[in-house]
């Protein structure tokens, strides 16, 4: 089997690691925070000293980190993945990054006669404990082939979207459509408990029907039992957001819906709530209603 090193042990990298132990991978594992990687060690992973040692270890080297700058660092710096890693490996970024920033990486790792692919995810916290991510591949088809058996350990929805960045192109399609969701599910369930229902029975009464989605499923109930323990933490969702609206500015396309869910999660970064879980945007809302959804139990 594939020796695996897999870097950044967050929500998301740590139950995606240790699917990949329970297959039988060989893995080596790194985080900057050291209590992260606890968890996967104890399963059986090793822990690699520097992203060049996990890459000079590895015959396949997945980042699942927060953001482009960390993968910059981690790929391009000092130490870096690209000082370890040996031509005809395969370096697999996980994270939801810049498209600009995945052609990057696969240009760097081809300069070094190694593999890329930009396979960023969906299905938050829940997908990645059940396996059951959706994963969005940009890269040469024949290194998709070779990962095919990885991701499906991983996840169930796998599609090689096109060629390097085009991962990247559709995560950001769908960060779209999630943010402007919840913000729609926020003004439903808010709209409907200051009118005088219970909002839970309303969601009860909509979920059979033409609106019925994941979010209104899974971030509605968050929303009535004010769970906004992440999840997806909503400074996570802002860079989401700027991700395709500055791609957006540069082709001239217009987000309008877009730009109003950047402009609340911007509210509630700026209200203490970075850390929060992104279904939390619908409390930016009831303080413009000047209104609280009451708490059910659901
Ligand atoms: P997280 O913040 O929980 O985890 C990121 C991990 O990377 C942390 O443990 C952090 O310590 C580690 N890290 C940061 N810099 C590092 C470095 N230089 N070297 C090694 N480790 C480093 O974030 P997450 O929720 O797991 O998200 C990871 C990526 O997946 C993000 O790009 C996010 O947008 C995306 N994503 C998240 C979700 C979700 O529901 N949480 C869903 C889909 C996609």
């Amino acid at each position: 089997m594939e020796r695996i090193g897999f870097i950044g042990l967050g929500i998301m990298g740590k139950p995606m690691s240790l699917h990949l132990l329970s297959a039988g991978y060989p893995l080596c594992v790194l985080d900057v925070v050291q209590s992260a990687q606890d968890q996967v060690i104890a399963a059986g992973a090793r822990a690699g000293a520097s992203p060049q040692e996990v890459a000079a270890q590895s015959d396949v080297v997945i980042t699942m980190l927060p953001d482009s700058p960390e993968v910059e660092q981690v790929v391009f710096g000092k130490a870096g993945v690209l000082t370890g890693l040996r031509a005809g490996s395969l370096l697999i970024d996980m994270s939801t990054i810049l498209p600009s920033m995945a052609r990057r990486v696969a240009q760097a790792a081809r300069a070094q006669a190694a593999d890329a692919l930009d396979a960023p995810v969906s299905g938050g916290q829940v997908g990645a404990q059940n396996a059951t991510l959706s994963i969005m591949v940009g890269g040469a088809p024949a290194a998709f082939a070779r990962a095919q058996p990885i991701f499906e350990k991983m996840g169930k929805n796998i599609v090689h979207v096109g060629e390097a960045g085009a991962g990247q192109i559709a995560k950001m399609a769908n960060q779209i459509i999630v943010g402007v969701t919840i913000l729609g599910v926020s003004e439903a369930l808010l709209l409907a408990a200051k009118a005088g229902a219970d909002p839970a029975k309303v969601r009860e009464a909509i979920s059979g029907g033409f609106a019925q989605s994941r979010i209104l499923e899974l971030h509605g109930q968050r929303m009535l039992q004010r769970a906004f323990q992440p999840g997806f933490k909503v400074k996570l969702h802002r860079k989401d957001m700027a991700i395709a609206l500055n791609t957006a500015k540069e082709l001239g396309v217009a987000l309008p819906a877009s730009a109003n869910v950047a402009e609340l999660l911007n509210a509630l970064i700026a209200n203490g709530g970075a850390e929060l879980d992104h279904s939390a945007l619908v409390t930016m809302l009831e303080k413009l209603a000047n209104f609280q959804i009451p708490t059910t139990s659901i």
